[in-house]
């Protein structure tokens, strides 16, 4: 989200029109959300299907609408990171949950995604002056894990995917400037255009699309952002290529107002990330100062990292937003997915899960009425807008729960009666973080029901004379798993 972006927030936005524009591009009577392919040809008649950006929402929407039988042109400003030595972008690796698993299940990659995938069991809890971690388990049942995934390497299997299909075409260092909606033409960074009938705004928290949307008053957006902010390192691995820490658990060092985190690689080193006050940044200026704080408050983390100043000085400060959009969409030519329409805060691990998760349902709708696309595109933002808001206010709750909570007895001993009455009541209670990474209801559901439950908790620790058990049995079931949800998919151990 650049300061650009920020000064364009202030559009502001009017009523959709068009809701009832048929499209010319789309042929397909595609009624299936299996990605099965029907083989009708996208529509040279408004021009072709192109897709900005070829990060997770745009990889693998190129992927449904290719088995749609559309043909799909992608445009990525960055070089192909499967033939280069870059990076795919900010953070290294990321935690995929139930919600990316299904959809990659869905386009038939979860076996390449299973080979690169190392499972976390529970939260690694290095508290200040402990010697001993201690695992917080995610949860009882064995598929309750979440799994830290390289983004190089899960896009790299996504465009492999996408290119198989043998209708996408993707054109990497392809930069692109502005989106003109009148002409549907993408004007690019070397002055080159391209036409476009519909195009897919996949490019990310600063969109280039969302931006040309709301140009026209249809998109009103918001960019909040956190005085803190976040900057990666790495633990190395030890002299025999082994892990120095436990692979299989996201490690956490809480400090109250910043936390160190850790996911391993398979290679053997770690990604740790520093989230703290932007403040703390700044003073952060020197190698003695960086080694001081380091030494104080991640001992055990200093002592295993030897150029850890040298790396805090080189590495980048990312900052940390929130950005709220209203309105996804432009007639049938224009519609966001992924980061673009919703991007969080990385707290709760999901804005990749969640950018997948609005790529399937964004084909879903498309799926079910091919013949009027901005029809389509505004259920699906009447679908997953209120999810999508709910997911970026848990996640900026899930901050204060990992760098305070996991230590806090009070927040420790609401967890462990959660647990228990999930136990006891399975068909009505599953923790929130459970709901939201473990299970497939929308978000603004798991949402609701975790408010009722934390109440429900707290009446219960504080007068143990509630029958707790009575409350929660009342509850309203939990629902059912999306069918193609399977615990088995990617290895546990
Ligand atoms: C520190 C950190 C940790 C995170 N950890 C997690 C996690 O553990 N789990 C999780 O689920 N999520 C996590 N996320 C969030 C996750 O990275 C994003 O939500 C996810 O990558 C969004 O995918 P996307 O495809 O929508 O956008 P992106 O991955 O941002 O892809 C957008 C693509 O568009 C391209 N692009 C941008 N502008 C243009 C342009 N003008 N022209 C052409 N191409 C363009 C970009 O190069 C990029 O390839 C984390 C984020 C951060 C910052």
């Amino acid at each position: 989200m650049t300061s650009e972006e920020q000064s364009s927030a202030a559009q502001t936005s009017a009523t959709q029109t068009s809701a009832t524009q048929t499209s010319a591009t789309q042929t397909s009577a595609a009624q299936t959300s299996n990605a099965g392919s029907l083989g009708a040809p996208a529509s040279a008649e408004s021009g072709p299907m192109v897709i900005a950006g070829a990060g997770q929402a745009g990889a693998l929407l190129s992927i449904y609408l290719a088995r749609q039988g559309h043909d799909v042109t992608i445009y990525e400003s960055r070089p192909d990171l499967r033939r280069s030595d870059i990076d795919a972008g900010r953070s290294i690796n990321l935690a995929l949950a139930t919600r990316g698993i299904v959809p990659l299940i869905d386009v038939g990659v979860i076996e390449h995604v299973d080979a690169i995938t190392i499972p976390m069991r529970g939260r690694m809890v290095h508290a200040l002056g402990d010697p001993a971690p201690a695992l917080q388990a995610y949860g009882s049942k064995v598929h309750e894990v979440i799994h830290s995934v390289s983004r190089t390497d899960l896009n790299a299997i996504l465009l492999d995917a996408a290119e198989a299909t043998g209708r996408v075409t993707i054109e990497f260092e392809a930069q692109i400037d502005s989106v003109d909606l009148d002409a549907s033409l993408l004007r690019f960074a070397d002055g080159t255009t391209a036409p476009f009938g519909v195009v897919f705004g996949a490019d990310g928290a600063g969109s280039r699309v969302r931006k040309a949307i709301a140009a026209k008053g249809e998109c009103e957006f918001e960019t909040e952002w956190l005085d803190h902010s976040y900057k990666e390192l790495t633990l190395p691995a030890a002299p025999d290529g082994s892990h120095q820490l436990d692979p299989q658990a996201l490690h956490i060092w809480p400090r109250g107002e910043f936390m160190l985190i850790a996911l391993a690689n398979p290679e053997g080193d770690f990604t740790m990330t520093l989230f703290a006050p932007t403040a703390t940044f700044d003073e952060l200026n020197s190698a003695d100062s960086i080694n001081t704080f380091f030494e104080a408050e991640f001992a055990d983390f200093a002592a295993l990292v030897p150029d850890l100043a040298e790396q805090f000085q080189e590495n980048p400060t990312g900052p940390l937003g929130t950005m709220r959009a209203t309105g996804w969409s432009y007639q049938d030519k224009a519609v966001l997915v992924g980061d673009s329409a919703h991007a969080i805060v990385p707290f709760h691990g999901q804005g990749m899960n969640a950018a997948m998760e609005s790529a399937r349902a964004l084909h879903r709708h498309i799926s079910e009425s091919p013949d009027d696309l901005a029809a389509a595109f505004e259920r699906y933002e009447h679908d997953r807008k209120p999810d999508a808001d709910a997911i970026a206010d848990m996640a900026l709750q899930n901050y204060i729960e990992m760098r305070s909570g996991v230590i806090d007895p009070d927040y420790v001993a609401k967890r462990e009666l959660a647990l228990d009455l999930e136990k006891r009541h399975p068909e009505h209670l599953s923790p929130r973080y459970n709901m939201v990474m473990f299970s497939t209801m929308p978000y603004a559901e798991a949402q609701s029901r975790a408010a009722t439950q934390a109440e429900i908790i707290a009446r219960a620790i504080a007068d143990p004379s509630v029958d707790v058990d009575g409350l929660v049995a009342q509850l309203p079931e939990l629902p059912e798993l999306d069918p193609l949800a399977d615990p088995k998919a990617l290895s546990v151990s």
